[in-house]
């Protein structure tokens, strides 16, 4: 009998769990696929049988579902996070026994995995929650999985994972996370980056637009050129494919068509939350964050543009020079935000004992994720010349760009601001940038305020203790 069970179960099969699905059937390993709603098992079925044939088999109820499975029995769910995981769990669980797997591959809250673990841990059934990365496309073709959790449950199915992540130069982009919600952490950072990356890149687009005067045809082809050089990466190559795509209800490309209005689904605001939380400063993620709060106001801004008309500057520009400054400020602007990212991943990995390896996420990221770049590579190497470096930007290498970048950086930066174009992001990062590079903030002024107003005492400069001054008096 054994030899018909399957190795592996797939629960959720909507787009991103039949995608996966199909995925672990074309490597070859015999997979059991259920959905809540049996037709997207039909459908699931359809497929692996278009695009393979692939060695899968559908079920109907959580209990055939699991049944089918070789032991120790492990089952990826791929759900809407929340409570559909949670009732999924209940469901198949009743099924599974002790040394069975339960993979959550949602985006899920890291604490509501924790709790879980815990949940299953009565009757012996091991957890992991994975982050997957990449899409339709990535689960398909080749995603960046982020598993955390159990160790024994990831060595479980090492192999699996192994064969149907991306595959770059360095091997599969998959590795242990580490314990607890781990891996769901360093998902939802990464979309965190993301955001920030998505942000900056828009705002490259608008300075270039609407100061450069650049049409969709010329940013089609800079965007393109671009991801020759330093900057290549998926968001910066899909960019350039979006300004190319001509409205197929109107004149012009669609981009223009579009209302500027961005969705979102609360990784982002949980990563700019974790930042507060642990007191890491991660502004240029912020700063992402409140421009999809903004542009959710659309009719507000409407009415605001009739009452604070047009401030805005324009002198001549130099089209050239502003293309090659906005490609250095975006690449600058960038470091930054991956630093403050970074440096939220071992804030808390210090926090819960993760352990967490950075220059390892940069390697899992530089393949079938949204974020995958050339320049993840150079991350990944920072963090392996110096596991313990302060910030990205002090990096010998990350550095030296910095400071080669600032003028041009500086430059897009102040244009903009003349122009009236807002760059929240570039200046978040700039501002990030001459803050950690200042070695004497005006903070001493904001400590003397405090022992002031509220007696919170301060340090001097040029002795130790702790300091109180009754300044009215002396004042
Ligand atoms: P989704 O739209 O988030 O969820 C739909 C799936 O959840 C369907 O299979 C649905 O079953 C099932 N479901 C919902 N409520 C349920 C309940 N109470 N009990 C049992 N099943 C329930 O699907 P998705 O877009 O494929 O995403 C799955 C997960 O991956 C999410 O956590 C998402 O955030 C994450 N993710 C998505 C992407 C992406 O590009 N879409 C990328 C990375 C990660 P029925 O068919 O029966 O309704």
């Amino acid at each position: 009998e054994a030899s018909t069970l399957s190795r592996i179960g797939l629960a959720g099969l909507a787009v991103m769990g039949q995608n996966l699905a199909l995925n672990i059937a074309e490597k070859g390993f015999p997979i059991s696929v259920y959905n809540r709603t049996t037709s997207k098992v039909d459908e699931t079925l359809h497929r692996a049988q278009n695009e393979g044939p692939f060695p899968l088999s559908g079920h109907y109820t959580p209990r055939d579902f699991v049944l089918s499975l070789q032991r120790p029995r492990s089952v990826i769910i791929l759900v809407k996070a929340g409570s559909p995981v949670d009732q999924t769990i209940a469901a198949l669980s009743e099924h599974m026994e002790s040394g069975d797997c339960i993979i959550d591959g949602g985006n899920e809250w890291y604490e509501n995995t924790e709790r879980r673990i815990q949940e299953v841990s009565n009757r012996g059934i091991l957890y992991l929650g994975m982050g997957v990365s990449g899409g339709e496309e990535g689960a398909r073709n080749g995603p960046s999985l982020m598993p955390g959790g159990s160790f024994e449950a990831y060595n479980n199915i090492k192999d699996i994972l192994e064969k149907v992540a991306a595959q770059v130069e360095d091997g599969p982009c998959v590795t242990y996370i580490g314990e607890g919600g781990a891996g769901n952490f360093v998902k939802m950072v990464h979309n965190g980056i993301e955001y920030g990356d998505m942000q900056l890149i828009s705002e490259a687009y608008d300075v270039l637009k609407n100061v450069g005067g650049l049409s969709n045809e010329e940013l089609g082809e800079i965007f393109g050129e671009w991801n020759r050089g330093e900057l290549e990466s998926f968001l910066i190559e899909i960019t350039s494919d979006i300004f190319k795509v001509k409205d197929d209800l109107a004149d012009g490309e669609l981009v223009d068509k579009i209302l500027d209005k961005t969705g979102m689904k609360g990784t982002g605001k949980w990563t700019v939350q974790q930042a507060a939380e642990l007191s890491v400063a991660a502004p240029t993620i912020a700063a992402s964050l409140d421009c999809r709060y903004l542009s959710g106001l659309k009719e507000e801004r409407e009415n605001a543009a009739e009452i604070l008309k047009e401030a805005g500057l324009k002198s001549g520009i130099d089209k050239k020079r502003l293309i090659d400054d906005v490609r250095q400020a975006l690449y600058a602007s960038k470091i930054c935000s991956y630093a403050q990212g970074m440096n939220l991943l071992r804030a808390k990995s210090i926090e819960k004992g993760w352990n967490l390896n950075l220059g390892e996420m940069a390697r899992i990221w530089k393949g079938g994720c949204i974020i995958r770049a050339v320049f993840l590579d150079r991350i990944k190497q920072a963090y392996q010349r110096n596991p313990n470096l302060a910030s990205l930007i002090v990096d010998p290498e990350f550095a030296k760009e910095m400071v080669q970048r600032q003028a041009a950086w500086r430059r897009v930066v102040g244009t903009a601001i003349s122009a009236g174009i807002s760059t929240p992001g570039m200046c978040a990062s700039l501002a990030y940038f001459d803050t950690y590079r200042r070695a004497r903030l005006p903070a001493n002024l904001v400590q003397a305020q405090r022992d002031l107003f509220g007696a919170h005492t301060y340090e001097r400069v040029d002795r130790p203790g702790a300091f109180h001054t009754e300044w009215t008096k002396l004042a």
